[in-house]
């Protein structure tokens, strides 16, 4: 019998489970490895081994063996069917108290079912969404961690050390019970897909604008230095700036986008939960449309202006654009973040705003400057919007001018700024004293008798329209 010598355990050695197991390593942990084809596990023993501690297991006996008492196991096999795979085989190995974490990009619902299950059985069950894709996994990711307060007492510090810092604080916190840290991760890749629409949109005006994709480049590349700085913007420089055979790639790639689902979950989420997300909604539908191609061939025919934007003052344009884009982003991240708030008081998480916007500022994709000023706001108050917190307000109100020009430049060209509009439809809608939702309800009333509140009495009204005389 192997002696239980490893403080982690890693299931699952494709690109993230190998790259974490060998992150906990390099920070001087030993981890016990094991994956479904041992071949795997070999190349990982052969290419890694000489570089820190690791218990290759061959089987999943001698890895649960090899873990030191509670057990920590880390599953990152492919998401769904393959993690209810591993998490049965590993039950009956496995003993009071011992941790399972599902590091993959699970269905907070399956998290929640999966929670239960163990816990039936004494174990503890944490879903932890990780970003940072394989370079996240592998130097420090982003760790948002849901599941019950016990386990993160033993399993915390050991994903905090992994995870990235920034200013020296780990971006791992504890999110809630149960299915909190796969919800929040999922959030987080929600708002992923409205940051890189809103930079799609604005690399289009910008070419509609007569701006070659270099000039562009340079663009985010400037934008990177202020307000936006933050990992999307700079990989947008990065990738406008790329050519193949002399030209932009960027005008090679195909122009569709493809999608894994964690960004239609949120929108499919929202409707549930009854919060808002058009942002969000119209990235998603973006990337749809255009792989939509019987849809995009049959309207070619279809009469518009020609894409081309005017302008005698770039400068001027290209700072619109980017307020236009500065304020797109908080209203996603404002989206987001009330999905988030929603889901919690629905489901008793407790989630704490300023925790999340502060473990989102290092290792994640999202990462960005303006999540340092958004856990600010939130530290100690309990906003109903970040687009209410003073600073942000402030600065939407400045932008705002430039937002509404960029919008209608673009409409008017014929550009389509699904996101921007969104984003500037959302802001003016609950800003909005009164609402159209009034002559609304005077039509469910008419049709369906589904009756009315008024602004001057109490009570519920029902009238007797022409139509039911
Ligand atoms: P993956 O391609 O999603 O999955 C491959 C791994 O899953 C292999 O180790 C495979 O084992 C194992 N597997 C599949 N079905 C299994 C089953 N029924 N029983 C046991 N093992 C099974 O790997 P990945 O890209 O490294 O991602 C791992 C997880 O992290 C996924 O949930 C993914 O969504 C999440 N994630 C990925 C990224 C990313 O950037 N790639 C970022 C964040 C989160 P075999 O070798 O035996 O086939």
């Amino acid at each position: 019998m192997v002696a239980a010598t490893a403080q982690v355990g890693v299931i699952g050695l494709a690109v993230m489970g190998s790259n974490l197991a060998r992150n906990f390593a390099s920070r001087g942990h030993t981890v016990a490895v094991y994956n479904r084809t041992v071949a795997r596990t070999e190349t990982f023993s052969a290419d890694f081994g000489a570089h820190g501690t690791f218990v290759a297991a061959p089987t999943l006996e001698e890895f649960v063996a090899a873990l030191e008492r509670p057990r920590k196991v880390i599953i990152m096999v492919q998401a769904g069917l393959g993690t209810d795979a591993v998490i049965e085989q590993l039950i009956p190995l496995l003993e009071k108290d011992d941790i399972v974490v599902d590091g993959g990009n699970a269905h907070y619902e399956d998290t929640r079912r999966r929670e239960a299950a163990l816990r039936e059985v004494g174990l503890h069950f944490v879903g932890a969404g990780i970003s940072g894709g394989e370079e996240g996994a592998l130097k420090g990711p982003s760790i948002m961690p849901g599941g019950s307060p016990e386990s993160y007492a033993a399993l915390g510090p050991l994903l905090e050390d992994i995870s990235a810092k920034v200013d020296g604080e780990p971006c791992c916190a504890y999110m809630g019970t149960d299915g909190a840290g796969h919800f929040v991760k999922m959030v987080h890749n929600g708002i992923e897909y409205a940051d890189m629409q809103f930079i799609a949109e604005a690399y289009d005006i910008l070419t509609a604008a007569g701006m070659t994709a270099r000039e562009v480049s340079d663009v985010f590349r400037e934008w990177n230095t202020g307000d936006l700085d933050s990992y999307l913007i700079e990989i947008t420089s990065e990738v406008l700036d790329q050519e193949v055979d002399g030209r932009p790639l960027v005008e090679v790639i195909t122009d569709q986008a493809e999608q894994k689902g964690t960004g239609r979950w949120t929108v499919q989420i929202a409707l549930e939960l009854g919060v808002p997300v058009n942002t969000i909604a119209e990235s998603v539908f973006a990337r749809s449309t255009s792989g939509h191609t019987g849809l995009r061939e049959a309207s070619q025919g279809l009469t518009g202006p020609d894409r081309t934007i005017s302008t005698d003052d770039r400068a001027a344009l290209v700072d619109a654009v980017r307020a236009a884009l500065w304020s797109s982003k908080v209203v996603a991240y404002a989206q987001g973040l009330d999905q988030i708030r929603t889901a919690s008081d629905t489901y008793g998480w407790d989630v704490n705003i300023s925790e999340v916007a502060r473990i989102w500022r290092g290792g994640c994709i999202i990462r960005a400057k303006l999540l340092e000023r958004i856990r600010q706001e939130y530290a100690g108050a309990n906003l109903a919007t970040l687009l209410a917190a003073p600073s942000v307000a402030a600065e939407l109100g400045n932008s705002q001018d430039a937002w509404r020009h960029v919008v209608a430049v673009a409409t008017q060209a014929g550009v389509p700024v699904p996101g921007f509009s969104a984003a500037l439809a959302y802001y003016d809608t609950v800003r909005s004293e009164r609402l159209p939702a009034s002559l609304v309800q005077g039509l469910r009333d008419f049709f369906g008798a589904h009756t009315y509140t008024r602004i001057d009495k109490p009570g519920t009204f029902h009238t007797l329209w022409s139509g039911d005389r």
